[in-house]
């Protein structure tokens, strides 16, 4: 049972080759000691970034230096999340922000030597504002400048944009490679629980964008169509379909993503100027998202208010 705050499917991408590859090349650094201490891992969540994470600090802290694939007990521990030189820092239950606690916490251990393993290794599983935000950043910031030289840390971010620049001069950036297409048929089945032919047919429905396809419910293509009949109407004028798109980002989880989607999904086949208001609000709206825990912005009025300001300029054209 893994301790790992991710799904299972998040780890099977260290099968990928271009996470191997990077891996691969991350030890090489390692072998010569020029690994930087505090790296931040780009790409989208369940994407490769968690797998090379994890596969990346298995081979820091084994004392048996087999490199990639090493099956020892010290390796799986770290695959299952219970090794005690390996810490995972992520939101608690019932939390929406890395706990300044939580981040004195890593502080303090830092400096102690490690338990059994050659290293410490901290992965931080987002260090996008939020869920870690100004109190926690900087009481890591000293760390993060200059871990202790037994320690690495590991963020990892989908966006560089919406991490704190005093985070970003701190981490060196390493982009995970997009996978092959076979490789994501196959993660995306496994976090669907699907087959693969329906895996192919849900990328399909997502216009190729995998992270749509992975992290929204089997159902998203109904969704997305339903958004769809609800833009168009609203830039139609109809002030019911604009109130009901701002609600749609209110009531779903997943609902800026699922309308940033549709947005774009139309803005593709629309005329000029209607694809000009469709991907002027795909940007509102995921500008809004960035910066609505920072600002306090709420992302219904904002799209509301776009949408509104759409229909208005249709009708004086
Ligand atoms: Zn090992």
């Amino acid at each position: 049972m893994s301790q790992l705050p991710w799904p299972a499917s998040f780890l099977a991408p260290a099968r990928w080759r271009g996470v191997q590859r990077l891996l691969a090349r991350c030890l090489e650094l390692q072998a010569a000691r020029s690994l930087p201490g505090t790296l931040m891992l780009v790409g989208p969540a369940g994407l490769g970034r968690e797998a090379l994470a994890v596969e990346l600090a298995a081979a820091l802290v084994c004392r048996q230096q087999q490199g990639p694939g090493c099956i020892c007990s010290s390796c799986e521990r770290v695959r299952r999340g219970v090794h005690p030189d390996v810490e995972v820092i992520d939101v608690l239950p019932k939390k929406e922000e890395i706990s300044i606690e939580q981040a004195r916490q890593v502080v303090e251990n830092v400096a102690q030597r490690p338990y059994e393993g050659l290293r410490r290794v901290y992965v931080l599983s987002s260090c996008h504002t939020p869920p870690l935000n100004a109190e926690a950043a900087s009481a890591l910031l000293k760390t993060l400048e200059e871990p202790p030289p037994h320690s690495s840390f590991l963020l990892l971010a989908s966006n560089p944009a919406r991490v704190l620049p005093t985070i970003v001069s701190r981490a060196v950036q390493l982009r995970v490679p997009a996978p092959e297409r076979e490789e994501l048929l196959s993660v995306l089945a496994l976090a669907q629980g699907c087959s693969e032919e329906r895996a192919a047919e849900l990328l399909a429905a997502a216009e190729g964008d995998a992270e749509l396809a992975l992290r929204s419910g089997e159902d998203f293509p109904a969704a997305v169509g339903g958004l769809k009949a609800l833009i168009t109407a609203a830039l139609g004028a109809d002030g019911l379909a604009i109130l009901r798109a701002g609600a749609a980002v209110r009531q779903a989880p997943a609902g800026t993503m699922l309308l940033s989607a549709a947005l774009l999904q139309l803005a593709a086949r629309a005329d000029r100027e209607s694809a000009e208001e469709f991907l002027d609000a795909a940007a509102a709206l995921l500008t809004a998202e960035d910066r609505s825990a920072l600002l306090h912005l709420d992302l219904e009025g904002v799209l509301v208010g776009t949408l509104a300001r759409a229909a208005v300029g249709r009708g004086t054209r």
